[in-house]
C-alpha cells in the first residue's frame, strides 16, 4: 500500500490544503481496516479524500489522509443496479452504466468526483421529480472507527448514513439503483430575469429536467428545459439538431477563452459585466439538443473557481424573494459576480443532512472564477448575508458561513445525527476542524 509522510494535499479549487503526517492508498478492504485501526491505536484523526472537488475544507486532515484511488473497481452490474468500490470516479461509473444501457435518474453537473465523495456531501442535479445522488443508494458498506463493517440498507440508518460527510467511517462499497438508459430533448433559451422569477416554478413543475443560469449584470437568464423522448425519436437524428461533438466543444471553448478574462477581472471588476454579456450573447444562443441522459445532463470540468450554494424551500414564494433580494443587493453594491449563478430544483428527500430534507428545494449557487484564496471573496460574503436572512441550507461540499447554532435550527435532525455519530465514532476519529465546528 502506498504510504507517504508529510503529504501535501490541495483541493481541486486550490482554496484549501493540508500537510498530512501520513497518507495512505489502501488496495484491499483489509488494508482499509488496518489503517483505521492504526489511527485508533495512535489516537490520530483520519479523513478520506475523494477527488478533492469540495470547495469547503471538509476533506482535509493534518494527521491521516486516505485516498481510495486504488480501491475503485466495479463489483457487479445487474439489470437495475450497480455495485462498485467507493473510490471509483463518477466518469468510470457512468461508462459502465452506458455500456450496460443503464443510467441514474439524475446527475450533478460534472463527472470527476469519486462515488463515495459525491455521496458524502449529497451531490445533486436539477429537477423537482429528482433528488440527490444519495437518494439512489441501495446499500453502503462502511468501515467504522473500530475497523468493523457497517452495512447500510434502506431499512437501517439509511436517512442518517446516505449523506454523512464521511463521519460514520470509510465508505468502501456502494450499490446504486439504476434505470434503463434514457434519451432527452433539451431546449435552451434566454429570458428576462423578472420573467424568470414569475414563471420559474411553473417551468420546474412542467419539465422533468429544469435549471437556469442567471448572468448577473445583464438581467438575463439562460433556461435549460429537458424532457424524455423515446429511443425511436432519438434515432431520428437528422430531423433535429442532435447532441454533437461541436456542441460539446462549446463548453471547452468557453473555458479556454474566458479563463484569461476572469483572471484579468480580479484587478478590474468592472470588466465582469462586459464578460458576462459577451459570453451570453456569443455562446449561449438558443438551441435544441437530443442526446442520451449522460450527453445532455453531464458536463466536462470547467475553469477553476470557488462556489457557494444554498437551498431554500419551494414554499410561499420565499425562495423567489431570496433570489430577488440577492439580485437587488448585488446590483446596488460595488460587487460584481461572474456568470453563471446556477438556479436549480430538487424534490424533497429523507436524508437528514440533505439541504432538501423534507422540503422541495430551490438552489442558488454562485461562483468566483480563478480565485484560489482561503479568505471569502467579498461578493460571496454578500451572497452569504442574503442567504442567512432566509434560513437557507448550505450544500456541504461548497462554501458557506453558518454557525453551529444556525445549522441546528435549519437542519431539524442535526441533533439526532450528532447522537448517532457519537455512538458510531465515540472518539471522533473521523472528525477534522471543519466538521468539529459544526458537529
Ligand atoms: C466543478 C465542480 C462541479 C460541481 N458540481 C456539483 C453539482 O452539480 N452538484 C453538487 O451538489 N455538487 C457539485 N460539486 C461539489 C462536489 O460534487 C462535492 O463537493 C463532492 O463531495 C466532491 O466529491 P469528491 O470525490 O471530490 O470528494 P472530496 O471533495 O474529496 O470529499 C468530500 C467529502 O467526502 C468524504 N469522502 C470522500 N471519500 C470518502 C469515502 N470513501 N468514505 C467516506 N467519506 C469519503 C470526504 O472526507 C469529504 O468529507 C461540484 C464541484 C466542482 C469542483
Amino acid at each position: 500500500m502506498v504510504n507517504k509522510k508529510n503529504f501535501n494535499w490541495t483541493n481541486w479549487a486550490g482554496n484549501h490544503s493540508c500537510i498530512a503526517e501520513n497518507y495512505f492508498e489502501p488496495e484491499t478492504e483489509a488494508q482499509i481496516i488496518e489503517v483505521v485501526q492504526m489511527a485508533g491505536r495512535e489516537r490520530k484523526k483520519i479523513r478520506v479524500v475523494g477527488s478533492g472537488h469540495s470547495f469547503s475544507p471538509i476533506a482535509i486532515s493534518n494527521e491521516i489522509l486516505v485516498s481510495l484511488k486504488n480501491y475503485r473497481k466495479l463489483i457487479s452490474v445487474g439489470k437495475d443496479s450497480v455495485r462498485c468500490q467507493g473510490g471509483m470516479y463518477l466518469h468510470e461509473l457512468y461508462s459502465v452504466l452506458k455500456e450496460n444501457k443503464l443510467s441514474l435518474p439524475n446527475f450533478g453537473v460534472i463527472n470527476k468526483q469519486t462515488v463515495a465523495g459525491a455521496l458524502a456531501t449529497g451531490t445533486h442535479g436539477s429537477g423537482l421529480k429528482h433528488r440527490s445522488l444519495s437518494a439512489e443508494i441501495e446499500h453502503l458498506r462502511i468501515i467504522t472507527a473500530t475497523g468493523e463493517v457497517l452495512e447500510i440498507n434502506r431499512d437501517t440508518l439509511w436517512d442518517a448514513a446516505s449523506i454523512s460527510l464521511g463521519m460514520f467511517g470509510i465508505i468502501a462499497e456502494v450499490t446504486f439503483r439504476c434505470e434503463p438508459l434514457f434519451y432527452l430533448r433539451s431546449e435552451e433559451s434566454v429570458i428576462e430575469f423578472d420573467e424568470f422569477i414569475e414563471y420559474m416554478d411553473d417551468y420546474a413543475r412542467r419539465y422533468e429536467y429544469f435549471k437556469a443560469w442567471w448572468f448577473p449584470h445583464t438581467n438575463k437568464v439562460y433556461l435549460f428545459k429537458a424532457e424524455r423522448i423515446n429511443e425511436e425519436e432519438y434515432n431520428e437524428k437528422d430531423k433535429l439538431e442532435k447532441f454533437s461533438y461541436e456542441q460539446k466543444m462549446r463548453d471547452l471553448e468557453i473555458d479556454a477563452l474566458t479563463a484569461p478574462m476572469f483572471i484579468k477581472s480580479h484587478d478590474d471588476p468592472s470588466l465582469i459585466s462586459a464578460i458576462n454579456k459577451y459570453c451570453l450573447n456569443y455562446f449561449f444562443t438558443p438551441r435544441t439538443r437530443i442526446g442520451n441522459s449522460f450527453e445532455i445532463l453531464v458536463h466536462d470540468e470547467t475553469v477553476p473557481m470557488v462556489v457557494s450554494e444554498y437551498g431554500l424551500p419551494v414554499l410561499n414564494n420565499n425562495h423567489k424573494k431570496a433570489l430577488k433580494e440577492f439580485r437587488d443587493t448585488l446590483e446596488h453594491s460595488e460587487q460584481k459576480i461572474h456568470f453563471p449563478v446556477d438556479l436549480r430544483y430538487t424534490g424533497a428527500e429523507s436524508s437528514w443532512l440533505s439541504p432538501a430534507y423534507n422540503q422541495e428545494t430551490f438552489y442558488i449557487g454562485m461562483c468566483v472564477r480563478e480565485y484560489r484564496e482561503k479568505e471569502v471573496h467579498p461578493s460571496m460574503q454578500l451572497f452569504f448575508d442574503v442567504m442567512k436572512k432566509y434560513d437557507a441550507r448550505p450544500n456541504w461540499g461548497k462554501l458557506s458561513d453558518l454557525s453551529k447554532t444556525v445549522l441546528e435550527k435549519i437542519y431539524p435532525r442535526m441533533n439526532d445525527f450528532r447522537e448517532l455519530r457519537k455512538n458510531i465514532d465515540p472518539d471522533g476519529l473521523f472528525l477534522n476542524e471543519f466538521i468539529k465546528n459544526v458537529f
